[in-house]
């Protein structure tokens, strides 16, 4: 760690933020030869996968009949440390949406990437945040962690955004915009599961709408999605997860957060009791977790050199020395309880550009995951977690390369370093 004394950087690379874009940016970092470290502020590494049980992985397959994979590299490697610890891992078509998904366990998931960033030697410290930057220029020189153990700060050659709500660009100056081009933030929800359901328990679509509206006549805070959600059951536990419980945010402040979580969690407990008195199966079902925190599909957007737009994915745009493929189709919830989606164009995938993940006015910082540049229809798609391993790895390679020369690289060397390791481009 960094002294007085010296000035050499403590780190090649620090990425900030442990989900699925920071812990691909660490691997694609540490294959590029760099010494990372990994800061995650909750006591696990996953993200929303594991901290606001979101027990999919998304965008690993592109929309076709049979899975046709579009998603490979830092992503794999964590598909196939998952299944050394037991999971299936495998495409499973969505019955809700008729898309390839991959269902995790969150306990299976928190140690498979401890294993994977171990196998690596990331340095991976958690329960620490990023708290402050300090700038010169267009340079990011260092960030202040802040831990269990107070303060101290870490110098690097080059950093990566992998924070979801764009947290080290804030820090570091860069303009950022909240929602979409109108401020209107995608509505958040809290994913429930519930355990307890009777052996051998089927889930009838029109059982779980029928008991919802027996809900929604029961209280002030209704359900607005009329379909029945998205649900499925989680691998090991057999547990019912549902995700149905969706709510407006109006901006990015405590207040609006405490109220969204206090009020999911009230339609949680609700919509269990309602199960329970009307479902068969359901007799004994108790809410087995929601959270840790409510789940936030859209906060901050950090100006980057290249905002990607919905005709990029709707045309499933290519383009030369591409960085990742995002074949995700556009899943907007811009009302509460009412998804809109449109397919992606072209060969079942777009190309996301260099300069969507370099940030914009500093020379040494790049975006991964939520946090790429993307208009408010784009962003739809790029930003589900197998998309995010994906661009991932792209910007911790960035970082990486350009953190042993004199420039920042090219996309043309970042393009040749993720295609010599199998990334799918
Ligand atoms: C309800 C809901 C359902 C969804 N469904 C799916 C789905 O089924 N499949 C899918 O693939 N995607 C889904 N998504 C989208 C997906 O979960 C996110 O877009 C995705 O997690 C983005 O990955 P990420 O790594 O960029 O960000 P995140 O998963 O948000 O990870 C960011 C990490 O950074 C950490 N962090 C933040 N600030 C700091 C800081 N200052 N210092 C240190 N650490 C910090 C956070 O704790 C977190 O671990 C869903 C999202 C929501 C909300």
């Amino acid at each position: 760690m960094s002294s007085d004394e010296s000035w050499q950087p403590d780190y090649d690379v620090v990425v900030a933020g442990g989900g699925a874009a920071g812990v691909g940016a660490a691997i694609g970092a540490a294959l590029t030869g760099a010494k990372v470290c990994l800061v995650e502020k909750y006591g696990f590494l996953g993200g929303a996968a594991t901290n606001a049980q979101v027990l999919a992985y998304c965008g690993f397959f592109q929309q076709a009949p049979e899975p046709i994979q579009a998603v490979a590299g830092a992503g794999e490697l964590v598909l196939e440390e998952l299944r050394r610890h037991g999971l299936d891992a495998k495409p499973y078509r969505s019955p809700t949406t008729g898309n390839w998904i991959i269902l995790l366990d969150p306990e299976v998931l928190k140690l498979s990437l401890d294993r994977i960033c171990a196998e690596h030697g990331i340095d991976v410290l958690l329960h620490t945040r990023v708290a402050s930057v300090s700038r010169t220029g267009r340079h990011l020189e260092s960030v202040m962690l802040a831990g269990m153990d107070g303060r101290r700060r870490v110098i690097a050659n080059a950093f990566v955004d992998a924070s979801g709500d764009a947290n080290l660009a804030l820090l570091a100056g860069v303009e950022c915009q909240t929602g979409d081009d109108n401020g209107h933030l995608q509505a958040v929800t809290m994913p429930l599961r519930i355990g307890g359901l009777a052996p051998g328990t089927r889930i009838d679509r029109q059982v779980i709408i029928a008991t919802t509206e027996k809900y929604n006549e029961t209280t002030d805070l209704k359900i607005n999605r009329s379909d029945g959600g998205i649900y499925t059951r989680v691998p090991g536990s057999d547990d019912f997860w549902w995700l149905t419980v969706d709510l407006p945010i109006e901006d990015l402040s405590s207040s609006s957060f405490t109220r969204a979580e206090q009020q999911g969690r009230v339609m949680a407990h609700g919509l269990v009791k309602a199960l329970r008195d009307h479902v068969t199966g359901f007799e004994d079902a108790y809410l087995a977790q929601t959270g840790p925190q409510i789940g936030i599909r859209e906060s901050r957007h950090p100006k980057a050199r290249y905002r990607m737009t919905f005709d990029d994915v709707v045309s499933g745009r290519t383009c030369d020395f591409p960085i990742a493929r995002a074949a995700w189709p556009i899943e907007l919830h811009g009302e509460a309880g009412k998804p809109i989606y449109h397919s992606v164009g072209g060969a079942g995938y777009c190309h996301v550009p260099l300069d969507a993940i370099t940030a914009d006015g500093l020379d040494n910082l790049w975006y991964a995951g939520r946090t790429i540049g993307a208009d408010g229809r784009a962003y739809g798609s790029i930003r589900v977690m197998g998309t995010a391993f994906a661009t991932g790895e792209a910007a911790g390679t960035a970082a990486a390369l350009s953190a042993s020369s004199a420039k920042p690289a090219t996309a043309q060397a970042v393009n040749k370093a993720l295609a010599e390791r199998g990334a799918l481009l």
